[in-house]
């Protein structure tokens, strides 16, 4: 079962995610603010700056992780091969890492935005747009995601959380684990299923906000709740044709 988010002030940034479709929210007067007004946009925003070459040509990503979940060198590999099968940048996708603090186990949805906004330097800058990605050692118990995207260039992996569940036998591994995730939430990022990216053939399940209804897609809704894990295996799924089609009908490749 999915559990509902706690009402927090960037509820309506997870919920886009978690299956409120109808809260309307921006984040510029909280004091989660971040200090690019690019970046301040709901979740979807994005969705043509990255997927075209109109406006920026080279997409570069920050990830920063918490000390013991820095992604492993093959995560990097295939999201950088994902993105680049999609997104039109011949200037080219950068990922970068570096490690932050410690924070503990406690984490909540308002915690994960004050923590992009004192530690994130990089953003978006002339032709190139930029993604920030926070990789924790906590989570948050109430949300039964183990990652989720907010705002329009903003996404957090709940490191510990995604540990937990994966690289025990009989599990799937900690690498696909977390590059579904990561792939999933970008394809929110992205504008998938039908929250800023229109849909070429009807294909959403609405039941489950912007997922797709396709249960071998990548923008399934399972594959980033804990319910999902079962039917994930080793095997990274795939955008399927329809989540394809909207991408491209975007500015995608
Ligand atoms: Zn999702
Ligand atoms: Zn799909």
């Amino acid at each position: 079962m999915i559990n509902k988010p706690p009402m927090k002030k960037l509820l309506p940034f997870v919920c886009a995610i978690l299956f409120f479709a109808s809260c309307k929210k921006t984040a510029s007067t909280s004091p989660e603010s971040l200090p690019n007004a690019y970046s301040n946009q709901q979740l979807g925003a994005s969705a043509n700056d990255m997927l075209s070459s109109n406006k920026y040509t080279t997409l570069n990503i920050q990830v920063q992780y918490m000390p013991g979940y820095e992604l492993d060198a093959t995560v990097i590999a295939s999201v950088t091969t994902y993105l680049s099968n999609i997104c039109n940048k011949p200037g080219g996708i950068n990922i970068t890492q570096s490690e932050i603090g410690a924070n503990g186990d406690t984490l909540n949805v308002d915690k994960v935005a004050l923590l992009e906004v004192q530690n994130r330097t990089l953003y978006t800058s002339g032709n190139a747009l930029a993604l920030y990605v926070l990789v924790t050692d906590g989570y948050d118990t109430s949300l039964a995601t183990l990652g989720f995207a907010y705002r329009n260039t903003s996404i957090c992996l709940f490191g510990k959380d995604i540990f937990n569940h994966s690289g025990a036998i009989g599990e799937v591994s900690r690498i696909s684990l977390e590059t579904s995730v990561l792939e999933h939430e970008l394809g929110h990022i992205m504008g998938l299923v039908n929250l800023s990216t229109p849909m070429v053939v009807p294909h959403q399940d609405t039941i489950h906000g912007y997922h797709c209804n396709n249960p071998n897609c990548l923008m399934y809704y399972a594959t980033e709740i804990h319910a999902g894990l079962g039917a994930l295996a080793n095997n990274i799924p795939v955008l399927d044709s329809n989540c394809v089609k909207d991408l491209a009908g975007n500015g995608g490749k």
